[in-house]
């Protein structure tokens, strides 16, 4: 028989299924849906950067999922009885608690986010030419091994960078590679072997459990520790749940527990998996934690706060032992299914199969007439703002960097980026991105290029302006105008 447990999607009498909410709304924040020739002023004032972008003028926010998730009424409850303490603060006893419950790890060292747990690592583990093997990098993940002198070996699989696919786990790491990696560098230069869940970068994409099990016999046999990022265990699991025969009828309590096993170290961004801010490295080694104590306090804080406030602590302990609860935990991928294969279904390029974190368009080919060197990704981002006030990330060449001959290193992928926090947003809201979306995409010849106005030398994708290519900003806004009238 199978167990049924509770889930974000249920079927409708008229066949179709959805991702159905499984919370009621306690306290709400106005939203300011404000008219297109204001998002055009608001855009152009931002210098078509999303990030320089103030919510006043966001109707929905969909920049990122870190730190902007919805807390539960436990969560806010829990900040009320915090211990205020410089040492042995009950709030961090019970943090430690939870993080023993739901990762199976009983020493926590805790930092004040998730980089702050990279720095420590990779302060500790990586020195000068060494290499660190992951299933793929994050931006901060890759800094922070650079730093020490370190360097980034990706072992991702050729179906993890394809944009159409079918593939359950595009975030696998390819094990033949690992071994063959391990054998060139030598076991000294390889301090850890990385897997991030949820793998980011490429869209949110699982690994599985048989994956995972591989690339611990790998570092089991040379000696090499596993570090497993879990900023999104919770979508993770959840898909390994969905998505592997063996684990269709396993709770997702025991099935983060399995994954985190497979580890030496765990670490996690608490701004993703547990909703609140701040996060953890957790082990059940007393040899990796007194490695990375002293570190812990130089840079983050003393042992039991890390740089946190109890409030946090707190509300991150009671938002651990959320996500073993598969109505939390489905939300945020059940609805960016419904809005990838929604968009997929009307033709507009998207990255497939859905993962967790967000929905990722595919510039290239939403508007193919904008060259890679006028900023497809950002253009997209600017002209969907524009049209319907949600905001996305670029992720492509703006994110880039410039070759030492001043031209652009172009991406590899141009992606705009719509993040889906969790439990925050309604279903309606996500028909009505979807539907502004398929709207930009049947009008997209409209949409030209972009070009710096200001452009810093470092991080340019925080805080360079830009400037359009031509007048399309303002033709963009007269087509609406002829299609919705006088409507938001
Ligand atoms: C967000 C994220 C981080 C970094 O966490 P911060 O709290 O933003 O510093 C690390 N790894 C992954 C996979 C993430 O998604």
């Amino acid at each position: 028989m199978t167990i049924m447990e509770p889930s974000q999607t249920i079927k409708l009498f008229s066949g179709e299924s959805i991702p159905i909410e499984q919370h009621k709304v306690r306290v709400v924040q106005k939203l300011f849906l404000v008219p297109i020739e204001e998002r055009l002023k608001a855009m152009e004032e931002a210098g078509f950067n999303s990030f320089l972008l103030s919510t006043r003028h966001v109707f929905l926010d969909m920049l990122t999922d870190s730190g902007c998730n919805a807390m539960s009424d436990k969560q806010v409850a829990a900040t009320l009885m915090s211990d205020d303490a410089y040492g042995g603060s009950q709030s961090f006893e019970r943090m430690q608690e939870a993080v023993a419950d739901v990762f199976g790890k009983k020493y926590l060292l805790p930092v004040h986010q998730g980089r702050a747990a990279e720095h420590i690592i990779s302060q500790a583990y990586v020195k000068p030419g060494d290499i660190v093997p992951m299933n793929y990098h994050f931006t901060t993940t890759k800094a922070h091994i650079e730093l020490p002198g370190g360097q980034v070996l990706e072992l991702y699989t050729p179906e993890a960078v394809k944009v159409k696919s079918s593939c359950p786990f595009k975030g696998n790491m390819d094990l033949k590679r690992l071994r063959e990696a391990i054998e060139q560098n030598g076991v000294e230069h390889t301090p850890f072997v990385r897997m991030e869940a949820s793998t980011n970068l490429i869209g949110g994409q699982p690994f599985s459990m048989e994956n995972l099990r591989g690339v611990r016999a790998i570092c089991k046999e040379y000696g090499i520790p596993l570090v497993l990022d879990a900023s999104l265990i919770g979508e993770n699991a959840y898909m390994i749940k969905q998505r592997e025969e063996e684990y269709r009828n396993v709770p997702i309590k025991y099935i983060l527990l399995e994954m985190c096993d497979q580890a030496d170290i765990v670490y996690f961004s608490s701004r993703k998996v547990s909703s609140a801010r701040g996060g953890g490295i957790a082990t059940n080694n007393p040899d990796h934690f007194d490695r990375m104590k002293n570190l812990v306090i130089l840079f983050e804080g003393f042992l039991t706060y890390g740089g946190m406030s109890v409030r946090e602590v707190e509300a991150i302990a009671v938002g651990l032992r959320e996500t073993q609860d598969e109505t939390y935990i489905s939300q945020s991928p059940e609805f960016i299914k419904y809005l990838v294969e929604t968009l997929d279904a009307a033709g507009v390029p998207m990255i497939t199969p859905p993962g967790g974190l967000g929905a990722h368009v595919y510039a290239t080919d939403f508007i193919p007439h904008v060259p890679q060197t006028e900023y497809p990704a950002g253009a997209l981002v600017a002209a969907f703002y524009i049209v319907s006030g949600v905001r996305g990330m670029e992720r492509g060449t703006i994110s880039s960097v410039r070759n030492p001959d001043g031209t652009d290193l172009l991406a590899d992928l141009e992606l705009m980026r719509l993040a889906v926090p969790r439990r925050v947003f309604t279903l309606s809201q996500i028909k009505y991105v979807a539907d502004r979306l398929i709207w930009l995409h049947k009008n997209r010849e409209l949409i030209g290029g972009l070009r710096f106005r200001e452009e810093p030398k470092l991080l340019r994708f925080f805080l360079g302006k830009l400037e359009p290519t031509s007048d399309w900003p303002q033709k963009l806004v007269a087509q609406f105008r002829k299609d919705f009238g006088d409507s938001l």
